[in-house]
């Protein structure tokens, strides 16, 4: 074979097969400054939302900030918050909106430790919290470490006040209790690895020191409830009316010597959330109307006044409408829906390392390798998926090729090994067009999750192209 030809093969090579991209090649000193900037902006967003809460604040603020108003007053950039607890953003655009509007869905909530309404308690000389977990988590990873307490509470004569505890250098932090190695062998060594660790053990060790001597019955919860006391005013039944949110304590950090990735507590979904805000912060005149949404409760099956299953998206549209047009007409509501497009602004499984063998790697997410946009979740078999269509995929495509993001495509893991969902399926059930699109995370759910800069850049310049598309 001849020189040329074999040049010949390999463009013939190049043409036809799909290899996917690193976000870092290629990428000039601006652009890698650019994704440094963003992922900065990104930490410190992370560290002032640990909670559902605290991230709807944030990103109002930051909505505010960017002349976002309630619906009423004469603006074309309009706010919607819901409970304290979710938000919709949207931006009026040039184009009537039954011809096209362009959605972007994420959520701020994460997995948790919640208080139980009846929490405080002591036993073998200690203060103790129970706790009753909020979504999937895998209970080890939550033991022996140092964790914050967020949250509001609402005392007797309805007055509400804030607990933000083991953030600042000078704070305590609370932890709970690992058994140690020593110890395990019976209790834990021959069980299996979801028997081991039971929800009623997530208990956190609060206290240490009784109030009296002791002739005093339960001295040392009677410490901690002094101290709740004289700090904040509250007695043990405030507890009942509170959200109390036990979260790992400190900020996010750089990972690597390249620092090239973010270690963090819920980059599911705020990476999404805070790509979607950055992407629609700015959007003035866009030809078509723009809405980022913030759910709440996606983690826990989207139910609820908050989650995605409620009617805010309704909403939205039949107040914009009325907004928009002279006359409402509850088929242009219909009509709206079906001709919108949206993505589900949500995180994607990446190939564990350490666990290649839950992946189908041909057609799983590599962390670095771009945004990945994900056609359908569920698990074996597609159940509980909505399943965006080839029309719409191709769509997506060629704005990511024309725009030139690095984007990759992934199954959240083999067939047959399990699965998840997130808000795409109820969007999709008001008649729109809807694909998964996020960057790709490693140790999903758990204290420190793991993405790439690079990924996270990507994911905010795909949303940013879709708006404005
Ligand atoms: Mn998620
Ligand atoms: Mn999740």
């Amino acid at each position: 074979m001849s020189r040329t030809s074999q040049k010949q093969i390999k463009d013939l090579q190049k043409k036809l097969t799909h290899k996917p991209k690193n976000v870092w090649e290629g990428l000039s000193e601006r652009e890698i400054k650019e994704i440094e900037k963003f992922s900065k902006q990104y930490m410190q967003f992370l560290n002032k939302s640990k909670t559902e809460r605290e991230a709807i604040r944030t990103i109002e603020t930051m909505a505010q900030r960017n002349g976002f108003r309630p619906p009423g007053e004469k603006n074309k950039k309009i706010i919607f918050s819901k409970n304290g607890k979710c938000l919709a953003l949207a931006v009026l655009g040039n184009e009537p909106l039954d011809k096209c509007i362009n959605i972007v869905a994420t959520h701020v909530d994460a997995p948790r430790l919640d208080l139980k309404p009846n929490p405080l308690y002591e036993d073998i000389s200690l203060s103790l919290l129970k706790t009753h977990y909020y979504g999937g988590i895998r209970k080890y990873q939550w033991l022996a470490r140092p964790m914050a307490i967020h949250g509001i509470v609402i005392k007797k004569n309805g007055s509400p006040f804030e607990i933000v505890i083991g953030e600042n250098e000078n704070d305590p932090v609370f932890t709970i209790s690992d058994l140690l190695p020593h110890l395990s062998r019976k209790v834990q060594r021959d069980k299996k690895i979801l028997d081991g660790f039971e929800g009623e053990k997530l208990n956190l060790i609060v206290g240490g020191r009784p109030l009296g001597d002791d002739r005093i019955k339960d001295r040392f919860k009677l410490f901690t409830l002094k101290w709740l006391y004289d700090h904040y005013g509250m007695i043990e039944e405030d507890f009942i009316s509170a959200e109390l949110e036990i979260v790992p304590a400190g900020p996010a950090r750089d990972v690597g010597f390249d620092k090239s990735m973010i270690g963090a507590y819920a980059h599911d979904d705020r990476a999404c959330a805070f790509s979607a805000l950055e992407a629609i912060k700015d959007l003035n005149n866009p030809e078509n109307t723009a809405i980022v949404l913030f759910y709440d409760k996606e983690e826990i099956g989207s139910d609820g006044a908050t989650g995605a299953k409620s009617i805010l998206l309704g909403y939205v549209i039949r107040e914009l409408i009325s907004l928009s047009y002279k006359k409402y007409d509850e088929k242009l509501v219909y009509k709206a829906f079906e001709n919108a497009r949206a993505l589900s602004g949500d995180v994607n499984a990446a190939v564990d390392p350490n666990f290649q063998e839950v992946h189908e790697k041909r057609n799983s997410a590599i962390i670095g390798q771009g945004v990945s946009i994900m056609k359908y979740t569920g698990h074996g078999g597609k159940i509980g998926s909505n399943d965006a269509d080839a029309e719409y995929v191709g769509w997506l495509r060629r704005l990511l090729n024309d725009k030139k993001i690095v984007w990759q495509t992934g199954e959240i893991g083999k067939i047959d090994e399990g699965g998840g969902g997130t808000v795409a399926k109820f969007l999709a059930s008001y008649g729109l067009n809807i694909i998964d699109c996020g960057p790709p995370v490693l140790s999903m759910h758990s204290p420190f999750e793991l993405i790439s800069k690079g990924d996270l850049f990507m994911t905010f310049r795909s949303y940013k192209s879709f708006l404005e598309s």
